[in-house]
Formats: C-alpha cells, sequence, structure tokens
C-alpha cells in the first residue's frame, strides 16, 4: 500500500500544532525532505507523489520526536550555515542564522589577506570552518572547553574539506600564539534568562553554550581582558552579543584599550554584532 506524501504531511502539520510548535509547516517539510527525501519542491512537480506505509511511518516517528520538542536539527542530524551542512547534536549550540552574519563581517574584513584567526567557543565549529572555506589564506585555530564540542566541530572541518586546528583550552588558557583576528559567539545568556527560553532551547541545548553567568556578560569580560595580549598590532576583535548588550560589551572593549569600536544590527534591527580593534 502506498500513501500520498500530501497526506501524511498534512497530518504532521497537524499533530506539530496540536503540540504547540510554532513552524509546524516548515519543520513537516524538513523533515520530509530527510526521512523521505521528498521536498516541497518535488511535490509541486509532482503532487500525487507516494510513498510505502512504512516509509510514512518512519516519517510519523521522526515528527512524534519533534512533537515532544526535540529540536528539528537533532532528528535531521544537521545545519545549514553558510551554504555549508554542519552535523550538530547535544553537545554543540545549532547554528543559527545570526551568526552568519558575524562570519560575513569576518570574511569581508579578511578578503584575500594571510591573517591568523582564532575563533573562541568554537561549539559546532560553524565560524572557524566557514571563515576557513571562504578565505583561502586564513589560518584558522579553533578553542573550545569541551571535548564533547571539539569531536562535533572536528567531523565537521572534515565533512567540509576544512583546515582548521582544534584547540582543547579554558578560553586562552592552552593558547601561545598570537593573532589577527579574533572571532567569538560565546555563551551570553544571563542564568536567569535561560528558564525563559524555548523548551527546545532550554532542555535541549548545552547550558554551557548558552549561560554567560549572572549577567550574561562573563565570557566576553575575560576575553575583553585577554585578547589584547594575543592579538597582533592592529588586529581585530569580532564579537556576537545579545540584543541588549550593544552597550556593555562595547564599553568592556573600551576599558581594555580598544578602538573603532562598531555595533552592528541583526536582520530584526537588533544589536547583535561588535567589532573594535587594537591600536
Ligand atoms: N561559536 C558557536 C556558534 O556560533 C558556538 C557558540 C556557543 O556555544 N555559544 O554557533
Amino acid at each position: 500500500m502506498e500513501v500520498l506524501v500530501k497526506d501524511v504531511v498534512a497530518k504532521a502539520i497537524e499533530k506539530l500544532d496540536a503540540a504547540g510548535i510554532a513552524e509546524s509547516r516548515i519543520d513537516s517539510w524538513l523533515l520530509a525532505e530527510s526521512v523521505l527525501g521528498v521536498s516541497r519542491q518535488d511535490l509541486f512537480l509532482e503532487p500525487e507523489k507516494s510513498v510505502s506505509e512504512e516509509q510514512a511511518q518512519k516519517y510519523l516517528n521522526a515528527v512524534s520526536v519533534r512533537v515532544k520538542h526535540i529540536p528539528l536539527q537533532h532528528i535531521t542530524g544537521y545545519q545549514q550555515f553558510m551554504d555549508l551542512e554542519f552535523v550538530v547534536n547535544k553537545d554543540v549550540l545549532i547554528p543559527r542564522p545570526e551568526t552568519e552574519l558575524l562570519v560575513e563581517q569576518v570574511v569581508s574584513y579578511i578578503k584575500d589577506n594571510d591573517v591568523k584567526v582564532l575563533d573562541m567557543c568554537t561549539g559546532s565549529g560553524c565560524i572557524a570552518v566557514s571563515v576557513d572555506r571562504m578565505c583561502a589564506n586564513a589560518d584558522v585555530t579553533a578553542v573550545d572547553i569541551s571535548e564533547k564540542a571539539l569531536k562535533v566541530a572536528g567531523e565537521n572541518n572534515i565533512r567540509n574539506e576544512g583546515r582548521v586546528t582544534f584547540v582543547q583550552s579554558d578560553l586562552f588558557e592552552n593558547i601561545h600564539e598570537t593573532y589577527d583576528i579574533i572571532v567569538s559567539n560565546p555563551p551570553y545568556i544571563p542564568t536567569s534568562d535561560i528558564e525563559t527560553l524555548m523548551e527546545e532551547v532550554r532542555e535541549h541545548e548545552p547550558r554551557l553554550a548558552l549561560d554567560g553567568s549572572t549577567d550574561g556578560l562573563k565570557f566576553y569580560r575575560e576575553i575583553c581582558t585577554n585578547a589584547v595580549n594575543y592579538l597582533n598590532e592592529n588586529g581585530k576583535i569580532f564579537l556576537e552579543i545579545g540584543y541588549d548588550q550593544g552597550r556593555t560589551v562595547p564599553e568592556l572593549l573600551r576599558e581594555n584599550g580598544f578602538t573603532d569600536i562598531q555595533v552592528l544590527k541583526d536582520l530584526s534591527g537588533n544589536d547583535r554584532m561588535v567589532i573594535a580593534g587594537k591600536e
């Protein structure tokens, strides 16, 4: 017996809606693409496309996992970022579209220059691997405190044919060289705000990658204080920040002698990045 894909997707949307999953349509299609190999575009070309009952059941099983607010990417196993595919699991933060803007800033600053880049708190490796892939002359080193995260990042480097060097380190602890660029999207959520996040994030993404301590600024404080010693002359720092950190993080940079401080917004109009230079 065959089942029409459009019927089984409609059933999935119903289940996801009933569970209060916000992006039920998008998620139902992404799961169809991942489990059935059928995209929404495929169905435009072939509206009566069908799959076996067994396949339909496999798809609905995946939908039942999503119903429990498990992140979509933990079911499909990957997230697209800068046109590359990154494997993800519960040990790393799922790459966010906002972070692509940070990578674009770094890449457009580097152009074709020979530069050494340090990605602090690399997580899935999305920043480091993308910069490496987009900048032929960049020599990228990526740091994380978590061995488990580094395992995922290393896998992403291999899958995407990157040349990134990974170092297990609590921030700068095991870093002994200097760089032209330091980039970081560190954990920046104030501890007490974590309870207000979506279940998907709160319960399934690593606390270690989210929690920026009481005021959310712990990692910026440490990075800003130390970065100056790890940057070459005329070096630059690129930081992703929380929407309400557009004053505090520049202040930390100023206190530590950084100049030319620029705050940039994301596509929703929120402060999202800070770029600064070392004299
Ligand atoms: N740098 C990684 C990212 O941008 C991880 C960020 C984090 O764990 N806070 O996705």
